[in-house]
């Protein structure tokens, strides 16, 4: 359907939970709006693998909700059937030596990966994968998009980056403040090694965050609700480790955390039917700018992510709502 020439189109770079949370905001309020990101399909950090030996989360493992317009959100997605809490057993382990965690909030997984919650978001959208945005450029009040390929996209009112600050800076570059704010947050990056085994190990937790070892977390993947039956692992790289191991081969890197994770259990070391290991170059924005987001409100570009707003998939979604008000107040 043609969009009559009058409506304010929106060009959303990023189709991540922020990208798509201002996105659905932007489109709900009747503003032609285009996602594009350089990704296989939507989800960013919510990204699942789905192969031979089942789904694994290697991304972000489960979320929490404390706001109560996220709260609201989550009861939409639990009620389409495409989250549930994850009423796991979590624990600490250190050495061996396994306890209980204390603090027990709850903690929701998407339904039957974590990227349903993604695809469920843009599944009303106009998004378009495997597309990177090289260029912005201001042309008679208006932004022009030049893809990594040459291609050059419809022109936009307004432009909102929302990929790790590591990449939005750059394309921010026509605001210097905006582009300046970006440059001073980083992410830590993490390994994840997802793992097989044949049979269920003898863990009486789902999840455990690591101390005193190469990991921070691990988790049976397998062991969410909605997940077909084996017995799979997701195993995190610590923040320090992964960065000191940024640029070694990912079969090492899969073989020393392995190793790891029988320690940190106590678990005796059992062969693996399969061991993948990803590397996520920008995991975790250590510490994010409470900004909510950024926006030039003359120029119409903007940028939103878990980098302005708490580092995690709740402030993400929360960026997206705020970056969504600031466009939508400077179109309408
Ligand atoms: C290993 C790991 C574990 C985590 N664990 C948790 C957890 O347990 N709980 C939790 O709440 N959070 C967790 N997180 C954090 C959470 O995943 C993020 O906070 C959230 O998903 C970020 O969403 P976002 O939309 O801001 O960014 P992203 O998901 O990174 O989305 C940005 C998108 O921009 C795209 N992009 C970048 N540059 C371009 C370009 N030039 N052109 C086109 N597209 C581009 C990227 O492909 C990406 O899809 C974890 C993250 C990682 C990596």
């Amino acid at each position: 359907m043609p969009t009559p020439s009058s409506t304010p189109r929106v060009l959303v770079v990023g189709a991540g939970v922020a990208g798509l949370a201002a996105a659905q905001a932007l489109h709900n309020s009747g503003l032609t709006v285009s996602v594009v990101d350089k990704g296989r399909a939507p989800g960013g950090r919510i990204s699942s693998r789905t192969g031979d030996h089942g789904p694994f989360d290697h991304g972000a493992q489960y979320f929490t909700a404390r706001d109560p317009r996220f709260q609201a959100r989550v009861k939409a997605w639990c009620a389409a059937g495409i989250a549930a809490p994850w009423n796991a057993r979590i624990g600490v382990a250190r050495n061996g030596d396994l306890t209980p965690k204390d603090e027990q909030p709850t903690r929701y997984v998407g339904i039957p990966s974590m990227r349903a919650i993604a695809l469920h978001q843009a599944r009303l959208l106009d998004v378009r994968c495997q597309v990177k945005v090289g260029a912005l450029e201001r042309i008679n009040g208006q932004w022009r998009t030049t893809l990594a390929s040459g291609e050059a996209l419809e022109p936009a009112d307004a432009v909102l980056i929302t990929a790790p600050s590591e990449q939005a800076h750059v394309l921010l570059a026509p605001a210097p403040a905006l582009a300046a704010a970006a440059k001073r947050v980083r992410h830590a990056p993490c390994w994840a090694v997802m793992v097989n085994f044949e049979g269920r190990l003898d863990i009486a937790y789902d999840g455990l965050f690591v101390h005193d070892s190469p990991l921070s977390w691990v988790a049976r993947d397998s062991a969410k609700p909605g997940r077909p039956t084996g017995e799979r692992w997701v195993l995190h790289g610590s923040a320090e480790w992964s960065e000191a191991h940024i640029e070694v081969d990912p079969d090492a890197v899969a073989g020393q955390l392995l190793a790891a994770f029988f320690a940190s259990t106590g678990h005796a070391r059992v062969d693996p039917q399969r061991l993948v290991a990803h590397r996520w170059r920008y995991a975790i924005a250590e510490p994010p700018i409470d900004r909510g987001c950024l926006f030039d409100e003359e120029l119409r570009l903007g940028g939103a992510g878990d980098w302005l707003h708490g580092a995690r998939v709740e402030g993400a979604y929360l960026s997206g709502l705020a970056a969504a008000t600031r466009v939508r107040e400077a179109l309408t």
